[in-house]
C-alpha cells in the first residue's frame, strides 16, 4: 500500500512537505517511524517484571566486601505493540534487593498516563512512591526511554544532541585478589586502554596492586578507594605516589562524609579526584562543588536516564569533570548509561562484561572505546 510519505517521496515532494509540518514530527519521520505509526497494541502502558540473578565471572572484592552474585530486576513496558527495556541492579550495599525492587514496582500505575511521552510527569510521579529505591526507580526509566527511543525510531544520545565520536574508552575494573590473580585480570584486560583498580584496603595490599600491573603492562589506570583510605594525609601521600604510576585520577579516596577532608586533598592533589559513593543524585551535586574535581554518575544511583542528564547539565555548570559508571549489570543497563558517554571523561562501562548470564547485546567496546550504536532508544537487544 503506497502511504502519504511514500507518495510524496516518489513525486520528489517530501523537502517541500517538511516545511509545513512541525519540526518533531518530520525528526520522527526521518527516523523511518513516524510517531503515529501504531502497531495496533494496548495504548494503556503496562509494566511488568522479572528477577534475575547476575553469575560474576570471578568473584568480586573492593575495600569491605565479596561475592559471586548481584541481584538484577529485568523490567518491560509495553504500549501499542512497542516494548521498552530497562533494568535495577542491586549491588548489596546500596540496600535494595529484588524483593524490595517488586514491592516498589507493584505500586507504580502507569494507566493514569495517556502516553510514554509524557516522561517528565512519569518519573516525577514514579519519584514520589517513596524515598531511595533508585535502582527501582532507574529500571522503570530506563524502560520509559527504550520505549520512547523506539517509538521516535531514535537511539537516545541522537534525541540528546551528543557527539558519539566523544565517547572516552572504557575502563576495565581489578578488584583486589592475590597477586597471581591480579596478574591474570591485567593479561585479560589487555584489549582496554584504560584499567581501574581497586584499593583502600591496606598500604601493603594497595602497592601490591599497583606494583603487581606494572609488572605487566603500562595501560593508564584508573584508582577507586571506595572511601577505603580513613587519614587525609596518609590518602595524599597515596595519591602522590600514585602519581608516579601512570594513574590519571582518584575515585572516593574517602569515606563520603568527610567533605572538607576532600576538599582539602582535591586542593593539593596532582591528579583528579573524583566523588562517587558521595554523589548519588543531582541536589548532591551542590555540595561537592568545591570539594571534588568531577561526580561519577551511575543510573542505579540517581534513578535513570532523566536525571543522569540533568547532572550532567549541572555538573558542567560548575566546570567539574563527569565519570559515567555503573554496577555489575546486563548490556540493558550498560546501553543505556552509554547513551551519556559522549559528555563524559571517563567511562566505567564494564559491568556485562563481568557477568557470565548477559540476557541483552548492547553497547560494544571497540578498541577499548565505548561505541553507539544508531539502534533505536538505548540500543539494547533482548536475547
Ligand atoms: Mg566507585
Amino acid at each position: 500500500m503506497t502511504t502519504r510519505r511514500d507518495f510524496l517521496r516518489s513525486a520528489g515532494l517530501l523537502t517541500a512537505a517538511a516545511a509545513i509540518l512541525n519540526p518533531f514530527e518530520l525528526f520522527a519521520q526521518r527516523g523511518g517511524k513516524a510517531l503515529n505509526g501504531s502497531k495496533g497494541g494496548s495504548k494503556t502502558m503496562v509494566l511488568t517484571y522479572t528477577p534475575y540473578d547476575a553469575q560474576l565471572r570471578h568473584v568480586f572484592t573492593i575495600a569491605n566486601s565479596s561475592r559471586t552474585t548481584t541481584q538484577l530486576v529485568l523490567t518491560e513496558i509495553a504500549w501499542d505493540g512497542y516494548v521498552g527495556y530497562g533494568e535495577a541492579s542491586m549491588p548489596p550495599y546500596l540496600g535494595e534487593t529484588q524483593a524490595s525492587v517488586i514491592d516498589f514496582l507493584k505500586k507504580i500505575d502507569l494507566s493514569r498516563f495517556s502516553s510514554p511521552f509524557e516522561i517528565q510527569d512519569i518519573l516525577a510521579y514514579v519519584d514520589a512512591i517513596a524515598s531511595n529505591n533508585t535502582a527501582a526507580k532507574a529500571a522503570v526509566d530506563i524502560a520509559l526511554h527504550d520505549l520512547v527511543g523506539k517509538l521516535i525510531g531514535q537511539p537516545w544520545w541522537k534525541i540528546w544532541g551528543f557527539n558519539p565520536a566523544t565517547t572516552p574508552n572504557t575502563s576495565f575494573t581489578i578488584g583486589l585478589d592475590t597477586e597471581e590473580v591480579v596478574k591474570e585480570k591485567t593479561r585479560e584486560a589487555s584489549p582496554y586502554k584504560v584499567i581501574k583498580v581497586k584499593l583502600g584496603k591496606d598500604e601493603a595490599t594497595d602497592k601490591m596492586m599497583i606494583n603487581t600491573i606494572r609488572s605487566v603492562t603500562d595501560t593508564v589506570i584508573c584508582v577507586d578507594a571506595n572511601q577505603g583510605w580513613k587519614d587525609k594525609h596518609y590518602a595524599l601521600e597515596m595519591i602522590n605516589w600514585l602519581n608516579e604510576k601512570n594513574v590519571n585520577m582518584i575515585e572516593q579516596p574517602m569515606p563520603k562524609l568527610l567533605l572538607d577532608e576532600a576538599a582539602w586533598i582535591t586542593e593539593n592533589s596532582p591528579l583528579p579526584i573524583i566523588a562517587d559513593e558521595a554523589c548519588q543524585r543531582l541536589t548532591d551535586i551542590y555540595k561537592l562543588k568545591g570539594a571534588y574535581n568531577g561526580i561519577n554518575i551511575k543510573l542505579m544511583k540517581c534513578t535513570g536516564m532523566r536525571e543522569a542528564r540533568d547532572m550532567v547539565t549541572l555538573a558542567k555548570s560548575f566546570h567539574m569533570k563527569i565519570m559515567i559508571g555503573c554496577m555489575t549489570e546486563t548490556s540493558c543497563a550498560i546501553s543505556a548509561a552509554a547513551q551519556i558517554a559522549p559528555e563524559t571523561e571517563w567511562a566505567d562501562l564494564d559491568g556485562n562484561l563481568l557477568i557470565a548470564n548477559d540476557v541483552f547485546k548492547g553497547m560494544l567496546i571497540v578498541d577499548g572505546k565505548v561505541t553507539l550504536s544508531d539502534l533505536p532508544g538505548i540500543g539494547a537487544v533482548k536475547l
